[in-house]
Parts: structure tokens; C-alpha cells; sequence
């Protein structure tokens, strides 16, 4: 590999006016690629756990936890709520990938706080269809973090249901907060 900044493919262009956000982030991926050495691992996550998170863009997992590449999965969706969709890549973890430990974690201010059930009756009147999903919405999140805690420990799909913790993320100090199970 050339040890001068340029890539391969030649430097990356800055971006341009009119490249849309899209544009950047391929070729920032040049610029990680030209650096990019393959770390031979395969796909069983080293610390045997994964971590399911709210999609907010202020939480960093891999910083905020102090993970490194191959160290754990990550799922993440709106509020990191244990949907079906979670359960099932959590058993594609266990099952296939040999994951053990489960860490779930919400955060302070969140954007489902600010909106309710009512937003799927909204999409209906809007565009004449109601979604299958629910919207998830809580306004407490010590207590939805209980009932996502409640969720994984209770599906008959797992196969390591011992080792569950569950934690909110406050976006201003980068702490996590445990919560404890409910008893
Ligand atoms: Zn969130």
C-alpha cells in the first residue's frame, strides 16, 4: 500500500456544490479504504455481546463503551426498542453468532418521547394506509428501558437470557445511567 495520502482510485475530490450528502460520504469511503487493512477476523463478535441502542445520532456506541472494530453487534432503531425485528437479529446473534450478553440502551431526550400513538392514526388520514408497526412511543424511558429488558429476557427464541442490563444514555454528560430490572 502507497504510504502518500492518495488513494488508489487518486485523491478524494472535496465536495462540490451540489454533492448531495451521499456524494461526501462515498468518498470519505475512499479515503478510509486507501487506509484500510483487512483485520482478518471473522464474524463472531470478540466480546460475545450485542448492543441494542436508539439510532440517535448523538450516541457513539463504539466511543461511548469503548468498543473496537469486531468487539461487539450493534442493532439499532427508533428508541432501540426490543421490536420483533430486534428479537430476531438478537437470535441470529446468539444462535449463529455466538453472542451471550445483551445491553440495551436508551437515552435522554429522545424523539419518541416527543411523539405519541396518534402518529400512526395521523399516516392513515395522510396517506390512506395505517402502518402494521407500532410507533413505540413512551414518555418515561427508565420504564420502557424495564419493559425492553422484559422483552429479550422473555422470548423463547434466546438462548442466553442471564446476562441482560439495560441503561439510559444522557446526551449532555455521555454517561450511562443503569436501570435495574423490574422485580
Ligand atoms: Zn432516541
Amino acid at each position: 500500500m502507497s504510504t502518500s495520502a492518495q488513494s488508489p482510485a487518486g485523491p478524494a475530490a472535496p465536495a462540490r456544490p451540489g454533492d448531495t450528502v451521499t456524494d461526501r460520504l462515498v468518498e470519505a469511503n475512499v479515503r478510509y479504504a486507501a487506509d484500510f487493512e483487512d483485520p482478518g477476523m471473522d464474524a463472531k463478535p470478540v466480546l460475545r455481546v450485542a448492543v441494542v441502542a436508539c439510532m440517535d445520532a448523538r450516541l457513539d456506541l463504539h466511543d461511548a463503551l469503548g468498543l473496537a472494530l469486531g468487539d461487539c453487534h450493534t442493532i439499532r432503531n427508533a428508541g432501540g426498542v426490543v421490536t420483533d425485528d430486534v428479537i430476531r437479529s438478537l437470535t441470529i446473534s446468539q444462535r449463529a453468532l455466538g453472542t451471550r450478553s445483551v445491553i440495551l440502551i436508551h437515552h435522554t431526550n429522545c424523539g419518541l418521547e416527543s411523539i405519541t400513538e396518534e402518529f400512526r392514526q395521523e399516516l392513515e388520514v395522510e396517506v390512506g394506509q395505517r402502518p402494521v408497526w407500532a410507533v413505540e412511543a413512551y414518555k418515561d424511558a427508565d420504564q420502557d428501558v424495564r419493559q425492553s429488558m422484559q422483552r429479550v429476557r422473555t422470548s423463547p427464541f434466546l438462548l442466553h437470557t442471564d446476562d441482560i442490563r439495560g441503561f439510559v444514555f444522557d446526551v449532555t454528560t455521555g454517561l450511562l445511567r443503569e436501570i435495574l430490572p423490574a422485580s
